[in-house]
């Protein structure tokens, strides 16, 4: 599993996800504004690369979710200093689905406990090429989009996440040293809906390109 990217290859061994970053989003499900990121993890082999076209369907669970989110790809080892210092540590973007078992999560999160059956099985992370960081881009103005067969169900702009993308970065470095090739899911815009066998979902990054893989 390795992710090139302008000449550089790298082996994603972990995936952090933000939860709750955009304020409609978090209202949608009922859930409180967080006053700091909300981070969990899937493990690196949930990811699905572009080349692999389908996704099956789990076998638990009803009601499937897609979440669409920009997806950084951070590309050096640490731990930033601060939101200036974070940037640098950015060696992609791409957009990806946060794929999600609602049922089952929910059922876990009234009980108090953790989200990985929900959250974090196998096939749950599609992501499309990385392209490389464009040190000129404007982080808090990045769009992103989402469609189901064919129609576009959700449009992201980082502008209105709770917490910056550089913020995310610093909050993770003080919890875990940054990896060259880390992948981080950066939380999901509102409009999240139930996904079924034979939906095509597409996934369009900022920088134009689109990737998209069938429900099985
Ligand atoms: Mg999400």
């Amino acid at each position: 599993m390795e992710i090139k990217i302008a000449g550089h290859v790298f082996t994603p061994q972990r995936v952090f996800c933000v939860g709750r970053n955009y304020a409609a989003h978090a209202r949608e499900l009922q859930n409180d504004i967080p006053d700091e990121p909300v981070i969990f993890c899937k493990p690196a082999t949930a990811l699905v690369f572009p080349e692999h076209k389908t996704i099956p369907f789990p076998g638990f669970g009803k009601n499937l979710h897609y979440e669409t989110e920009l997806v950084v790809l951070i590309g050096r080892e640490g731990q930033p200093d601060n939101e200036t210092d974070a940037v640098n540590y950015i060696a992609g973007l791409t957009t990806g689905f946060d794929l999600t078992m609602r049922d089952v999560q929910d059922k876990l999160r009234e009980q108090g406990l953790p989200w990985e059956k929900s959250k974090a099985f196998d096939f749950s992370a599609p992501v499309g090429k990385f392209h490389k960081f464009d040190r000129n881009t404007d982080l808090n103005n990045i769009t992103f989009s989402g469609s189901v067969n064919g129609v576009v169900r959700q449009r992201g702009n980082t502008g209105n996440m709770l917490f910056s993308i550089p913020r995310l970065l610093t909050e993770l470095g003080k919890y875990w040293k940054l990896l060259p090739g880390d992948v981080l899911f950066t939380g999901t815009p509102e409009g999240v809906d139930a996904l079924h066998s034979g939906d095509e979902i597409e996934a369009v990054a900022p920088c134009g390109n689109a990737f998209s893989w069938k429900i099985d």
